[in-house]
């Protein structure tokens, strides 16, 4: 099998290298970039930060530097949710920065996708203290905007990144392990939804980098037949 070198690295920052000898080939890549949808309603998008940026539905927003709406390409094929801002998304306002987020980006590279052509969001806007699991009633306040972004963003595929968000947004107390492999859809729309574990904990538990790989060749496969 022949992957290009920049996939190569990037499956090496995953720690994958070994293993993807006798994986199946992410050819096609190219074909993962998100066609500009002229429908778009850029107005509704920054009406809808702007009402975030101010949000105090939940206790939530007394500890927040700032929130986290999200970024990227709010047009994009690929949507990525995350379970909440931490500290140092809640300082820079973006979510998955630091060693988490290098890695997500790794993940995304090794399937052909730049980070700026997906759209990454989280189920929470706000971060919770000490980076505590979100709160039922936390959660409930904010699922508005989450639903709206997904409304307008109308990705071909989400990825659930981690157990609370998997679990929140397909509303299941399932363990995530059990979630793996499987198509889910997002509440009644269709959008297919994946679920992966989440960077943080691959950072911890190494030897789970390759599941994640699984995942996201279970979750390209997915999005090449919506097609
Ligand atoms: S977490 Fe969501 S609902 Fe709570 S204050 Fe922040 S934006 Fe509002």
């Amino acid at each position: 099998m022949s992957l290009n070198p920049l996939q190569q690295y990037y499956l090496q920052q995953m720690g994958i290298n070994v293993y993807l000898q006798r994986m199946e080939k992410p050819d096609n890549t190219d074909d993962v970039v998100a066609e500009p949808s002229s429908t778009f309603d850029s107005v509704a998008w920054e009406t809808l930060r702007r009402e975030v940026a101010t949000c105090g539905k939940c206790e939530l927003y007394k500890g927040r530097t700032q929130t986290v709406f999200g970024v990227g390409n709010p047009q994009a094929d690929w949507l990525i949710i995350g379970e909440a801002p931490g500290a140092e998304e809640d300082r820079q306002g973006e979510p998955f920065v630091g060693r988490a987020g290098k890695l997500l980006n790794a993940m995304l590279l090794a399937i052909g996708l730049q980070r700026e052509e997906v759209f990454i969001a989280n189920i929470l806007k706000c971060r919770p203290p000490n980076n505590r699991d979100p709160r039922p009633e936390e959660v409930a306040s904010c699922k508005n905007y989450l639903r709206i972004q997904i409304e307008m963003v109308q990705p071909r595929i989400i990825l659930a990144v981690g157990r609370v968000a998997a679990q929140n947004l397909l509303e299941t107390d399932t363990p995530i392990g059990r979630m793996r492999g499987q198509r889910y859809q997002y509440a009644d729309t269709g959008i297919p939804v994946v679920v992966t574990y989440h960077p943080a904990y691959l950072l911890r538990s190494p030897g789970e980098k390759r599941k994640a790989w699984q995942d996201l060749q279970t979750a390209l496969k997915i999005y090449r037949e919506s097609e």
